[in-house]
């Protein structure tokens, strides 16, 4: 027989009673995290979101409550009425907020029982914890979890604050709908079937990108929102298919205005974990980015940056390296520091790694007390010597080396510095480095259809001093090469090597966006069928605007400490796009395709 609430309140919370508490007469309600039975004494652990207090029945001093103490199991919920005592001096618990004191209860209610949990929930560290889809399936079971628990009120925290930031600042948040049109972020779009315009389709938000950009033609000056957004991607263990952003877009402002709002939105969120960022944030061009560090999102916490060993390679007669050479390709190396005694299977996996990232082969250099290396019958001894120089390593170092083309040498490198990194503990986990990573390409070269794609989205602005070489490459067709070193008023906010945020300042003027239309191979036609009333509002006086958006789950992983992007979302869906709890998605009655007009063919 369960117990009823009837008009009992709470007095205190599971993570509140103190010392100072002793002697009061308290309430407390929620679950049995853990039960102990000692016969005379019953001690449970109850737990709520804000923590977990020992309570304790006897036998002689509350019979009936001791009683059905016996009954109940893990997750049941109680609700307990007693007295706060002091423990014992060897009882206490340093590990628990309330581990001074226990309740002595006198009246025990049982609110109502549970079945037994498929997996345990207090575990030891992360690497016992039951198996993700288990605890994805049974998620309310999952969010009970302390941990979980903490993540999600800061992810609350978080959006406060930025909520605060902006208002403060004279932003004005604005809700854009879910039901759309297609929206250019480059990913596949969700599409939901209009029942009233049978055939017809909207199209989940991938960004609010052009509606923001259209509250500024409408006068707004200062927008933003916490915006969900739904790309159809294909699955990557950190990505998910809904996510959230903070958006936010300015009217009259240049890029050093926009990076202001950046650093001084994520300077204040990161007030929450007591982290002081520079008033100021570096500034780093895309290219020197990918020069020094072989990645636009570079983790400045550790060094290692690139060394190009192209000039000392000028001439070489070894056919691999003059092919690259002459092809425009590049030579490039990372020191991993006192790392001269890798094995040669340990250089085998790290070659390994760099093939993924394209790199054909990677070439080695061990400077023990004497030098060895992977080259040294095809270079010889003097050169190879020549190359350590020029790499800037020392006795006890080795030398990692790829050759190839530009992007490939960046990739595979920009990986191995990261990786290695992480192999050998060289990220200080304490440290938080950030930058702002300016004047992106404009555009990204298609190899396979030949084509140029936005490298940011469309409504990008190229910047002031590549805006004749953009027309000319638009114009005139023989010049279309010239697309490709375009660079654009894009930028991103990258915290210890994760991109946070991304922005640009957009075209405002018609006749610069029809261009870029025509510069990503569309059709006066298709532009206008796509983002006509876009290219409409463009003539009703558009003031100069730009803005950004900031991840919001990558900025939570950041406070909470975790890589996994599912532990700072209530409810994830897993990395192949479904909702184990509801078992999502999922077939529709016949009838409510029928209405819609639609007709699934399987297969
Ligand atoms: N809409 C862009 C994005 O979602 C951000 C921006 O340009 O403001 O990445």
């Amino acid at each position: 027989m369960l117990d009823v609430l009837g008009s009992l309140e709470r007095t205190h919370t599971c993570g509140e009673l103190r010392e100072a508490n002793v002697g009061d007469r308290v309430v407390l309600m929620g679950w049995v995290a853990k039960k102990r039975d000692f016969g005379v004494f019953t001690f449970i652990d109850l737990r709520d979101r804000d923590g977990v207090t020992q309570v304790v029945l006897s036998s002689e001093k509350a019979t009936e409550a001791h009683g059905k103490a016996k009954t109940i199991r893990g997750e049941f919920v109680l609700a307990v009425k007693g007295e706060v005592v002091k423990r014992d001096e060897g009882a206490k618990n340093a590990k628990l907020s309330t581990g001074a004191i226990e309740v002595k209860v006198e009246e025990l209610l049982v609110l109502n029982d549970a079945a037994v949990p498929p997996f345990q929930l207090e575990v030891a560290g992360s690497e016992n914890l039951a198996a993700e889809e288990t605890r994805l399936k049974y998620r309310y079971l999952d969010l009970r979890r302390p941990q979980l628990q903490r993540n999600i009120r800061m992810r609350a925290k978080a959006v406060k604050a930025i909520r605060e930031y902006f208002d403060d600042r004279g932003f004005i948040e604005i809700e854009t709908p879910i039901l759309l049109k297609s929206t250019p972020e480059g990913a596949r779009d969700f599409v939901v079937p209009s029942r009233i315009h049978t055939g017809k389709f909207f199209a989940l938000p991938q960004s609010p990108q052009i509606l923001k950009q259209i509250t500024m033609i409408a006068g707004f000056d200062r927008y933003y929102q916490i915006a969900r957004c739904f790309r159809d991607e294909d699955l990557r263990a950190d990505r998910q298919p809904e996510f959230t952003q903070l958006d936010m877009e300015m009217s009259f402002a240049n890029r050093e205005q926009v990076y202001r709002e950046m650093e001084g939105m994520f300077n204040h969120v990161l007030k929450l974990i007591d982290i002081t960022l520079p008033a100021e944030w570096p500034r780093m061009t895309y290219a020197e980015a990918m020069r020094r560090y072989g990645s636009d999102k570079p983790d400045l916490r550790f060094g290692m940056e690139l060394q190009d060993l192209s000039e000392v390679l000028k001439g070489t007669d070894f056919a691999p390296f003059a092919d690259t050479l002459a092809k425009g390709g590049e030579i490039k190396c990372v020191v991993a520091k006192g790392k001269g005694d890798y094995s040669r299977k340990h250089l085998d996996e790290l070659q390994e790694f760099v093939k993924r990232y394209g790199a054909g082969a990677m070439a080695w250099i061990k400077i023990g007390d004497e030098i060895t290396s992977s080259l040294l019958k095809v270079l010889g001894e003097g050169k190879i010597t020549e190359l350590a120089a020029a790499a800037g390593a020392e006795k006890g170092d080795a030398v990692l080396i790829v050759a190839g083309k530009k992007s490939v040498v960046a990739a595979s490198l920009g990986a191995l510095r990261n990786e290695i990194a992480r192999r050998e503990g060289l990220i200080d986990r304490s440290k938080y480095e950030c930058l702002i990573v300016t004047e992106f390409p404009m555009f990204e070269h298609d190899d396979e259809t030949d084509t140029y794609v936005a490298a940011h989205h469309p409504f990008t602005s190229p910047m002031d001093e590549d805006l004749e070489m953009f027309k000319t490459a638009v114009d005139d067709q023989s010049q279309h090469h010239l697309l490709g070193q375009v660079r654009a008023k894009a930028y991103d906010a990258v915290i210890n090597g994760y991109e946070c945020a991304g922005g640009s300042i957009r075209i405002h003027q018609k006749d610069v966006q029809a261009l870029n239309f025509k510069a990503l191979g569309m059709s006066p036609e298709s532009a206008s069928t796509q983002f006509g009333f876009f290219l409409n509002a463009l003539e009703y006086g558009t003031p100069p605007h730009g803005g950004f958006a900031a991840g919001i789950e990558r900025t939570c992983m950041i406070l909470c400490g975790t890589e996994n992007i599912r532990d700072v979302m209530a409810f994830p869906k897993t990395a192949s796009a479904q909702d184990l709890m509801m078992d999502s998605p999922g077939v529709v009655d016949p009838l409510q395709l029928d209405e819609l007009g639609i007709n699934v063919v399987e297969g």
